[in-house]
């Protein structure tokens, strides 16, 4: 058995705990980052980095280098609706220095934060390592129990911080108490070749009869999500992968070839999407922040950036208190009361979207109809500025106004 000791243990290695890793070690705190994979290649977890990340990434010194992975740049956002296309987002003109989401794949952006995070002497980031239990005593958290390759460690914390995502191990030992929004719908998550002769090049989201897809150019192949109502896998199986190619077909028609390549439903895979959120987002010596904290949907595609924006506010509280020793409550709380608002605001507008928007564009059998909100952003050029706004920076957010590196 090994003993560690740091200032702070962030158990995750998601965008949320690896942002606050680096953030927190740059500025001098003393940083154990578990993350139980061994590379940040996996299930997808969302491509999406906004304006407001890229903004705070500028303020940090990294854009330029951020900038050099490989990346697919989106100044607008389209719609196809019945094969025709609208345009409803344009972020060109937002107060930003990148004012464009850059669809990077999450890999790619773990590894360039852990390469910045890796050069500061106080950062350590241990993969194939998982935290498992919590240490405490006298009712305060003192730090957690990992295990990696059948060894155990017990890493001694001043503040233990929970990253570990939606089904989030630490939260649960802490019986923090977890409220579900519910989420009618999953996502199925498959590739497709691209050719761009016969669909563009540009990412985007589809609604056609019965269905709900978005695709996401990611160069040499097509990423694509589409949309069920939760439970609707098995009616989709027995139904066949060649009704499965007619549905992509019928909802993007430039996508029949592409579509073509799928031989079976093990080429595909099933999302599972949750909202739910924590009534209280810590307790003593221990944090949760992220899906641990909030977990998003992808409508919008905000909850990586919604994680980097936890951790940056996090990063700029704790620093202080974290270098002198144990983080009091108000503090704690502090964290909460200033990120808790946001991550309700979005859950609620995603919610309102799943009910209002999806469910029912999926659920009707026949054409859709275009709504009113889409025929006025694809008309008025200065109305997408709005949705660019709320998608694009949303509600608070976060700036770099620290120290360090
Ligand atoms: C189908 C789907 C599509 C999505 N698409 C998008 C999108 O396009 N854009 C977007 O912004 N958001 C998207 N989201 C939401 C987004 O994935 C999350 O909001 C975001 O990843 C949260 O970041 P996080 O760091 O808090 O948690 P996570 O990304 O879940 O990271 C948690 C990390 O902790 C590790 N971990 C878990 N347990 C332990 C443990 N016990 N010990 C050590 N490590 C552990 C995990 O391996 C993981 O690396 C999508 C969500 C779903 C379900």
């Amino acid at each position: 058995m090994q003993n560690l000791e740091t200032d702070c243990c962030i158990a995750g290695g998601g965008p949320a705990g690896m942002m606050l890793g680096y953030l927190l070690a740059r500025q001098g705190v003393d940083v154990i980052v578990l993350e139980k994979h061994q590379d940040f290649l996996r299930d997808f977890r969302g491509d999406t980095v906004h304006p407001s990340t890229m903004q705070v990434l500028h303020e940090l010194g990294l854009l330029e280098r951020f900038l050099a992975r490989p990346h697919e740049k989106t100044e607008q956002i389209g719609l196809n609706i019945n094969d025709r296309h609208y345009r409803i987002v344009d972020f060109r003109h937002l107060p930003v220095a990148a004012r464009y989401v850059a669809f990077m794949p999450q890999w790619e952006f773990l590894d360039f934060l852990a390469d910045e995070a890796k050069a500061l002497p106080n950062f350590r980031l241990m993969m194939s390592t998982r935290a498992d239990r919590l240490l405490g005593r006298d009712g305060v958290i003192t730090g957690v129990r990992a295990e990696t390759g059948g060894e155990e460690i017990r890493i001694r914390a001043g503040l233990t911080v929970a990253c570990d995502g939606r089904g989030s191990t630490l939260r649960d030992a802490a019986a923090l108490k977890l409220i579900d929004k519910g989420a009618p719908i999953d996502v199925l998550w498959f590739s497709l070749p691209r050719d761009e002769t016969q669909a563009g090049d540009e990412s985007l989201g589809h609604i056609g009869p019965g269905g709900f897809l978005v695709t996401i150019n990611r160069g040499s192949y097509w990423q694509c999500a589409f949309v069920i109502e939760k439970g609707g896998e098995a009616a989709l199986k027995e139904a066949g992968i060649d009704a499965m190619k007619q549905k992509i077909t019928e909802i993007a028609p430039g996508f029949e070839t592409a579509a073509g390549a799928l031989e079976s439903f093990d080429d595909i895979k099933r999302l599972d999407v949750q909202v739910s959120r924590l009534e209280t987002w810590w307790r003593d010596g221990l944090l949760a922040i992220g899906d641990a904290a909030h977990a998003m949907s992808p409508v919008g595609g905000v909850g990586i950036n919604l994680a980097l924006q936890d951790a940056i506010a996090a990063a700029q509280i704790l620093a202080p208190h974290l270098k002198s020793g144990r983080v009091p409550r108000r503090i704690l709380e502090k964290v909460q009361t200033r990120r808790e608002w946001p991550a309700c605001i979005t859950q609620s507008v995603q919610v309102f979207a799943h009910e209002r928007v999806i469910l029912p564009a999926i659920r009707r059998t026949g054409k859709p109809g275009v709504p009113l909100a889409v025929k006025l952003l694809n008309a008025v050029p200065l109305l997408r500025r709005l949705p660019a706004r709320a998608i694009g920076l949303g509600p608070r957010p976060e700036h770099w106004k620290g120290s360090g590196a």
